[in-house]
């Protein structure tokens, strides 16, 4: 095109960021990424989001990590405390390869003499390969002899409640099956912002006439689609879902024969769910009762319905409450098991499902096998030999409650930035500064990496070879794009070094190597090989023949002949409202940055379309709090401040402040709480009590 440089090489990869899985070709002119453009693949067919289009500047951006770095003596662990970028550099000291990996040997061999393998910690990323995932679970649990592995899903997870009812943990239907569906019902979920291409091809069949139940405390660009929005207060989904429940099964209006035939738990469900009238419902979410019933009867009427959920759903610590009424709902009304009907949690990071399915979990083996079970654990006895740990393990922010009170004294963090995306920040700085050993892999130096000991810089997934899965099931083959810059090496690589220096006898490792062993493991992989994978470039699994629906049990589920309705019970909101914090503090995603935003950040485009952090609030309590667009307030809690202008927010339900989760200037997650979901872990970002103010 006129006055674009001429292209001197064009490299395919899949998007890094959200878990649509979009296939972009990288341009390059020189050493430089002039632009980026959708490829046909199997998820986006040639679209992209503008986070795929604007943000790939990060790969060849002046901060990445080029060496090897360790900290240099004398420097305290908490003077890194608020770094970032640059200002990290100068805590640290440039290594090689080998003398890094041997301090990180080093240091992680010390922590398990005086403390055992349980004292180490290892926190991974959903942001890496398939094979990176794997390996650093397998160096975890067989090379550590830690059970303690675990990765950022543990902040959006959806596999208990999935794999309960069905006994598998992914989607039972992909995205495109909207096509066939004539409703959908959607909880907690806003695909316009967190998954944009997702929404696209959604936005095509709500066109065509497919309609759209929305649950949602705010408004979103999907709104304008709804037959029905429920923008119900905070944290009721669950009263909403059974009212809907009740009212079908009260009105006949249920599938008699699939619960018949598929369902077990019904009888329990009818009895859980009799308190929940329209009417009830109604006063607890804000509601109208008479929309609950007209929604449930179309929902429940519906030739094929598909439910999707997100983070709003499952980000909560009652969230695999929320995330099991609505799969009751849906096998209630059979909407399960046909073209157009099924579940799909719309994960969050480019590479969750995979990273899950290959067991970077403290609560499942690869391939979701069962940690309590001697004849699963030892069928990777039998595998691994080595130093083995197969038990429950801490979850990601259990981990860091560990840490504090002295139990664990060692972490490995490979692609985190708990500094930033963990909830209540100062607790995670507190157990960062008292490790007795921190290593952190990464691309960038972040929050975190300002803690470490020794620091190991990672290739972007651009950089390197490897599988990643989206949530539609697909595994795809991506090969370089364009070399790492430095001595920047592949995560699966730096972990196969650690290990043979943790005397490991995994000289031989390749990325091919890894992924056979995995696909021999995890049963869904069944019939995957790496020929088949870099023939087709990608396949969806289970592999299936020609012709049969991608939306998957039309008889029998994974776990048996019956889809589970497990028991339920909002414990309720840990944190309600009072006199002295009277807003509800949600966070969440804007459509421009990712998470911790250290890629998104260092785009121009993206810093220029959404540059600095605002509390959104709804134009009402503007006026209340005599607030203007911009003014500078503080937004408190009881577990910290932290200080931004406002933005009126018509969207925003009244009573709720809104921020982001991506911005170090006004982090977020100081002000969040570290309550846990007691089935998922997953903690809770999306309620808490907080006070705004003026900022004096
Ligand atoms: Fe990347 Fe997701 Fe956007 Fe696709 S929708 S380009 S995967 S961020």
């Amino acid at each position: 095109a006129g006055g674009r440089a001429a292209i001197t090489t064009s490299g395919e990869t899949v998007c890094p960021f959200c878990s649509v899985g979009c296939r972009v070709t990288l341009h390059q002119a020189d050493d430089r990424i002039i632009w980026a453009e959708g490829a046909d693949g199997p998820a986006n067919h040639g679209r992209l989001c503008v986070k795929g289009r604007f943000g790939f500047t990060y790969l060849r951006h002046a901060d990445r990590l080029t060496m090897p770095l360790i900290r240099r003596p004398g420097v305290p662990r908490d003077t890194g405390a608020g770094l970032r970028g640059p200002q990290v550099m100068d805590l640290f000291r440039p290594a090689s390869w080998d003398e890094a990996l041997d301090a990180a040997a080093k240091g992680f061999r010390r922590v398990r003499a005086r403390h055992g393998g349980a004292a180490l910690a290892v926190l991974g990323s959903a942001k890496g390969s398939n094979e990176d995932a794997y390996l650093l679970q397998k160096l975890a649990r067989a090379g550590f002899g830690t059970p303690h592995i675990d990765h950022c899903t543990r902040l959006c997870a959806s596999v208990p409640p999935l794999a309960e009812a069905t006994g598998l943990a992914a989607v039972t239907a992909p995205i495109e099956e909207i096509a066939n569906a004539d409703v959908v019902l959607m909880v907690g979920s806003n695909p316009d912002m967190n998954h944009p291409v997702a929404a696209s091809f959604m936005k095509g069949a709500l066109r065509s006439g497919t309609r759209l139940i929305l649950v949602d405390p705010h408004g979103q660009s999907l709104s304008r689609f709804a037959t029905h929005h429920f923008r119900i207060a905070p944290g009721t989904d669950v009263a909403l879902l059974s009212a809907m429940t009740r009212f079908v099964i009260e009105e006949g209006l249920y599938d008699r024969v699939f619960v018949a035939e598929r369902v077990e738990g019904f009888e329990a469900l009818r009895r859980r769910v009799a308190p929940f009238t329209p009417e009830v419902a109604a006063h607890i979410c804000g509601v109208k009762s008479e929309e609950i019933r007209t929604a449930a009867r179309l929902f429940a009427g519906a030739h094929a319905a598909m439910t999707f959920w997100g983070m709003g759903a499952s980000q909560h610590a009652f969230g695999a409450d929320n995330i099991r009424a609505a799969i009751a709902f849906a096998l209630v009304c059979g909407q399960v098991g046909r073209p157009g009907a099924g579940l799909h949690p719309l994960r969050g990071q480019n590479n969750v499902q995979g990273s899950c399915d290959a067991g970077l979990l403290p609560n499942y083996l690869p391939g979701y096998r069962d940690l309590d079970d001697a004849a699963e654990c030892a069928v990777f006895e039998h595998l691994w030999g080595g130093r083995m740990s197969l038990s429950q393990g801490l979850s990601v922010v259990e981990m860091f409650d560990a840490a504090r009170l002295g139990v664990v004294h060692g972490l490995y963090v490979v692609g985190g930035n708990p500094a930033l995306a963990n909830p209540d920040l100062a607790a995670t700085r507190a157990a960062l500064v008292g490790l007795d050993h921190l290593v952190v892999q990464d691309i960038f130096p972040t929050e975190t990496v300002a803690y470490a000991d020794v620091v190991l810089p990672a290739a972007a997934l651009a950089e390197r070879e490897g599988t990643v899965t989206n949530t539609d099931r697909i595994v795809q083959r991506i090969t370089p794009a364009l070399p790492p810059p430095g001595a920047a090496r592949p995560d699966w690589m730096i972990i196969r070094d650690l290990a043979v220096r943790l005397g490991l006898p995994w000289e031989q490792v390749s990325v091919e190597s890894i992924f056979e062993e995995m696909a021999g493991v995890v049963p869904t992989l069944k019939g995957f090989h790496w020929p088949l994978l870099a023939k087709a470039g990608h396949a969806r699994y289970p592999l299936q023949g020609e012709g049969t629906s991608d939306s998957l049990f039309g008889d029998g589920f994974l776990r048996g002949e019956r889809a589970l309705i497990a028991p339920l019970d909002a414990s309720g909101v840990d944190e309600a409202p009072d006199a002295e914090f009277p807003f509800i503090l949600m966070t969440g995603r804007l459509r421009e940055h990712w998470h911790t935003g250290s890629m998104t950040r260092r785009s121009p485009v993206l810093e220029t379309l959404s540059p600095e952090p605002r509390a959104h609030l709804h134009p009402d309590d503007l006026v209340g709090l005599q607030l203007a667009a911009g003014d500078e307030v503080e937004v408190r809690t009881r577990r910290g401040a932290v200080h931004l202008p406002v933005r009126p927010d018509a969207s925003i339900r009244p009573g709720v402040v809104w921020m982001a989760m991506s911005f170090f200037e006004a982090a977020a997650n100081e002000l969040t709480i570290g309550r846990l979901d007691p089935t998922t872990r997953v903690p809770e970002f999306k309620f808490c009590a907080a006070a705004v103010k003026r900022k004096n």
